[in-house]
């Protein structure tokens, strides 16, 4: 490119050479310098195609390249990183910082490089012409230079303003656009499209001062180049009616500097797009590269669980200042199923969450067959804990797919096999293609309780030696219920279990149930001890309604 540059500015001497030629009325050798013109024109091109050619292969490498290992980094934090955002927000910062990295790479060279060359180069040219002219040239570029520098801080703080609007905008939309369905059942599109408006609005005010402010720099670049042009012209006048210079070395210098021009207007540009793909780049990337707040230390061993007993030992864990847990202690043994109940609030997904160590304790120590979950790879821990989850996520990938989520090799047989145990093969089996039938994002095109089937199956292929199960709290159709039943029966056995229990059908199938208020255990016994005895449990108990224990 370098090459392409000089090639570029050693073209305007062959205008100086073909008006000398002109004006020395030199007729034999004219026509071999003018072809030189279109030579050297082909020449320059052919190289700067085959340099952009050789940097974009480059940094599309590069972009595919930091497009996975930031993926590959970013699926690496912790639960709360993903409840504190939204999905849309962060998968746009990571196509962000690859666009800006290609971007960013492929300005610096193009911009930067290419307009250095130039620079240099035609202060050496037209300081060999006229030092007085060169002079001028170092002046203005020094000016510039300051000029744009100083403009530039202000420019990237409307960029980044302007940048953020935008970020605000499409955060808004993929919000509505993932609840529309609470948009259509509430009637309130006027209302977002007002909220779409207004973001809309401020992002475009936010843009257009931006453009404003760009175009004044321009503006200002230009008034400093006109005038140091001008002096530059005045000077080889004089030298030229001085016959110090010939008109074929004006014409040489006009053709520097004509083809300087864009560069030197487009100096402060380059300072602003420049460090505002920079900040963008680094922006996204500061967000997404985020330390990980939950790693495995270095000695980190892999869980084994021969047994299977939880034991949850002083624990205390709070959420900033919400204290969830102080002194909290409970020993599961081998092979238990333990129902936790308890009012909304008092902590039963913490719970959840804290075995699965998608938060760390703030003190005490829960282990699982004597190894402290912090010492043993995360993967290690949650390969041997099955989850159905209470809204079981479904990936937009066929139905075998999501089965075989947790145990990709499990052969067609296997998989047919635990949907049967799930009582999820017969709705399977009446769907269009069966088990490559696509369930449509996040599992829509299933009901509930098919969804739920699907994830039992998913759990009973994974078998893991611990389960938990977070039951959903909405009802189901007794069919379902009954199926789900059955399924959670047969999933359950031999393993220990921690259910987050709502439904009576299932607390009935648990040996242990405790009771879970503001964080503390105020009831521990089977379900036939608490249902005689007042208390939370009895109270729940009786109040249940059509199989359900209120919350
Ligand atoms: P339950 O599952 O019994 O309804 P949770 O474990 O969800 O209870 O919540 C226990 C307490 O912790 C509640 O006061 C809740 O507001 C708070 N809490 C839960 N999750 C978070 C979170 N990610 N950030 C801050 N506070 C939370």
């Amino acid at each position: 490119m370098s090459v392409a540059a000089l090639i570029h500015q050693l073209a305007s001497y062959l205008l100086k050479l073909i008006v000398d030629a002109f004006e020395a009325g030199d007729t034999e050798s004219i026509p071999y310098i003018v072809a030189l013109y279109p030579i050297s024109y082909f020449l320059i091109q052919a190289i700067y195609r085959g340099a952009a050619f050789a940097i974009g292969k480059t940094c599309i490498g590069g972009k595919e390249h930091l497009y996975n290992q930031v993926t590959k980094y970013v699926l690496g934090h912790s639960h709360q990183y993903f409840s504190d955002r939204f999905a849309g927000s962060v998968m746009g910062k990571v196509s962000n910082a690859t666009k800006a990295f290609e971007s960013f790479v492929e300005y610096v060279l193009w911009n930067y490089l290419d307009s250095l060359v130039v620079l240099v180069s035609a202060l050496i040219f037209v300081s060999l012409v006229s030092v007085h002219a060169g002079l001028v040239l170092l002046a203005l570029v020094f000016i510039l230079i300051l000029f744009n520098y100083h403009l530039s801080k202000h420019a990237q703080r409307y960029a980044k303003i302007s940048a953020d609007a935008q970020s605000k905008q499409s955060g808004v939309l993929v919000d509505i656009i993932s609840n529309a369905n609470t948009v259509r059942q509430f009637k309130r599109l006027p209302q977002e499209t007002e909220t779409v408006s207004h973001v809309s609005k401020l992002a475009r005010q936010a843009e257009i001062k931006t453009r404003f402010f760009g175009e004044w720099m321009l503006l200002g670049n230009a008034l400093i180049i006109t005038l140091s042009f001008g002096l530059i012209m005045w000077f080889l006048v004089q030298d030229w009616q001085a016959e110090l210079i010939t008109t074929g070395s004006i014409v040489f210098i006009i053709g520097l500097l004509m083809g300087m021009g864009y560069q030197l207007l487009f100096l402060g540009n380059a300072f602003v797009s420049g460090s505002e793909q920079f900040g963008q780049l680094k922006d996204s990337i500061a967000e997404l590269l985020i330390p990980h707040s939950i790693t495995d230390p270095e000695t980190a061993t892999l869980l084994t669980v021969p047994r299977g007993e939880i034991i949850w030992k002083d624990i205390a864990f709070e959420y900033g200042p919400n204290k969830v847990f102080s002194n909290f202690s409970l020993t599961i043994p081998p092979g238990q199923r333990i129902g936790i109940v308890g009012p909304s609030g008092s902590g039963k997904s913490t719970f959840v969450s804290l075995l699965l160590r998608q938060y760390d304790v703030t003190s005490g120590s829960i282990s699982i067959d004597g190894q402290d979950i912090r010492n043993v790879t995360q993967d290690s821990l949650r390969e041997n804990i099955a989850v159905v989850p209470q809204e079981p996520s479904l990936f937009h990938r066929t139905i075998r797919e999501n089965i075989t989520y947790g145990n990709p090799d499990a052969t067609d047989e296997e998989v047919i096999a635990a949907a049967k145990k799930a009582e999820a093969h017969d709705f399977i089996d009446q769907l269009p293609l069966k088990y490559d039938t696509l369930v449509g994002e996040r599992g829509v095109k299933l009901s509930g309780g098919q969804k739920q089937r699907v994830a039992i199956a998913r759990a009973i292929l994974k078998d893991a030696p611990i389960l938990i199960l977070d039951e959903a709290t909405s009802a189901l159709d007794s069919e379902s219920e009954v199926a789900i039943q059955k399924a959670l029966h047969i999933l359950m056995e031999g393993k220990t279990v921690i259910a987050v229990a709502h439904r009576l059908s299932t607390l009935r199938e648990m040996n242990r149930i405790i009771v879970l208020e503001n964080g503390t255990i105020t009831e521990d016994g089977t379900h036939q001890t608490l249902e005689n005895q007042p208390g939370t449990y009895q109270r729940l108990w009786r109040h249940q309604a059509g199989g359900f224990v209120g919350e």
